[in-house]
């Protein structure tokens, strides 16, 4: 065993139980400690602010309850948190999540996760995460909204634009922003920046719709261009038919890339000649409708492959935009198996730790969702300061903003990340953003 494993499991024993127990935020914190923890070991500062310990502690973890009343008149109960992770560089910053599946062990793997990434755009964005055990899935807007209020009710006393700044995730999109900020809004009388993802008419941002997706094209461009490659002609299976998926399609076709897939949980629609707009268009209709892949209209050239994944088919690059570990060691072995070299996380933590060893002997090149999908919430932070001047950027001076910023990502994380004639875009993203952190926290003191 390797001095950084040993130091790993070392410091994975020194955790409560309870978080020892948590699957996702054990796997995550591996993947971060495994590069980070000898860097922190050899540095005598970082060592004894124990920056690690406290990156992976939230400063506070708020659960609440959600009462709502549903269309029948009936009273529904939901349970809803918000994770404050770090404002060791900036107010707590991250999404909420709405998902019936959705447990504190995600919620506080993604609050670790979003500290680095948000350490990696430059910009003072803190980490949090938050969201509800509630499934939007059949719910009426009327219903939709009365929970966003009665969600805001809660978390309303525990945010605000220098505090803590949430916006959208799985099931969270411009409805439900505007129900949250339209409460936070009336809850604390005052109109501020509390939330992003807000609509162009009170406050949003130009492209904050797009950023994740678009982000993760200029940073795969950016990755290609290192190798001196590029985007043209190249075939990319896209797992997804969400917000992520759907932009990132829609970027990768205007930079002639050929998008062989999207999907959803009843399978893959598959075109090996690339899906034309016609077919993204019905995929984001199909999404936005509750709908799934299912029937694709018989004029669209893409046919409908039940229960495969995106992962099963011939590829260069792939782009797993649905939700966590969606790529097992199965996956990653078909994936490879297909011809992909580049595989970019436009989700958090797509990828297991097995699919990750499957990737890493195989050659891919690897970018991490922290890396890759940081566009997102870099254009939240560009929709923070254009509310705070009242002053706002037009679509496409965001646009420019956001590739400049994912270039910016990628050499700080390829700075970090390169030996040997390559690149390690997870080690690099790990250090990258452990360093600003670790400067942060140890400049202010023991808190
Ligand atoms: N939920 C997005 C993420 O995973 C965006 C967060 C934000 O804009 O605050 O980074």
């Amino acid at each position: 065993m390797d001095r950084a494993t040993a130091l790993t499991e070392l410091f994975l024993e020194s955790l409560s139980a309870e978080d020892q127990d948590l699957p996702n935020l054990r796997q995550a914190i591996t993947e971060v400690a495994a590069d980070v923890i000898t860097v922190e070991k050899n540095d005598a500062d970082w060592a004894a602010a124990r920056v690690l310990r406290r990156l992976v502690e939230p400063d506070r973890v708020i659960s609440f309850s959600v009462t709502w009343t549903d269309d029948a008149g009936d009273v529904q109960v939901n349970r809803g948190w918000r994770v404050q992770a770090s404002n060791a560089i900036g107010p707590y910053k991250g999404g909420l999540r709405f998902h019936p599946d959705v447990t504190l062990d995600d919620l506080r793997f993604l609050a670790f996760e979003q500290c680095f990434k948000n350490a990696l755009t430059g910009l003072p964005l803190g980490g949090g995460k938050g969201g509800a055990d509630f499934d939007p899935r059949g719910k009426s807007d009327a219903e939709v909204m009365r929970f966003c209020q009665a969600f805001m009710r809660q978390l309303a006393p525990h945010i605000g634009p220098d505090r803590d700044v949430p916006a959208g995730d799985i099931n969270v999109g411009a409805r439900e922003i505007g129900y949250m900020f339209g409460a936070w809004s009336a809850a604390s009388g005052t109109y501020a920046g509390a939330m992003t993802g807000k609509g162009l008419s009170y406050g949003g941002s130009e492209v904050r719709t797009e950023a994740t997706g678009y982000g993760l094209i200029y940073f795969v461009q950016a990755m290609l261009a290192r190798a001196g490659r590029d985007l043209s002609e190249q075939r990319i299976a896209i797992s997804g038919k969400g917000n992520v998926a759907i932009h990132a399609a829609r970027k990768a076709l205007a930079e002639r890339g050929k998008v062989v897939t999207l999907s959803d949980t009843s399978g893959t629609l598959y075109d090996p000649d690339g899906l034309d707009p016609a077919a993204i268009d019905w995929v984001a209709a199909q999404k936005a409708a509750g709908g799934d892949l299912s029937d694709p209209p018989a004029t669209l050239r893409a046919t409908f492959e039940a229960d495969a994944q995106p992962w099963s088919f011939e590829a260069d690059i792939a782009l797993p935009c649905a939700t966590q570990n969606e790529i097992d060691e199965d996956a990653a072995k078909a994936l490879v198996d297909n011809g992909v070299t580049v595989l970019a996380e436009g989700a958090n933590m797509p990828t297991t730790a097995g699919a990750l060893k499957v990737l890493r002997k195989a050659g891919v090149l690897y970018a991490p969702g922290k890396a890759a999908n940081a566009g997102g919430v870099a254009v939240s932070g560009l929709e923070m300061s254009q509310m705070s001047h009242r002053r706002f950027m037009s679509a496409e001076e965001v646009d420019q903003a956001l590739r400049t910023l994912m270039s910016d990502i990628h050499d700080r994380v390829a700075a970090e990340g390169q030996g040997g004639g390559s690149v390690d875009y997870a080690r690099g993203a790990n250090l990258a953003g452990y360093r600003r952190l670790a400067r942060a926290i140890t400049a202010q003191g023991v808190l």
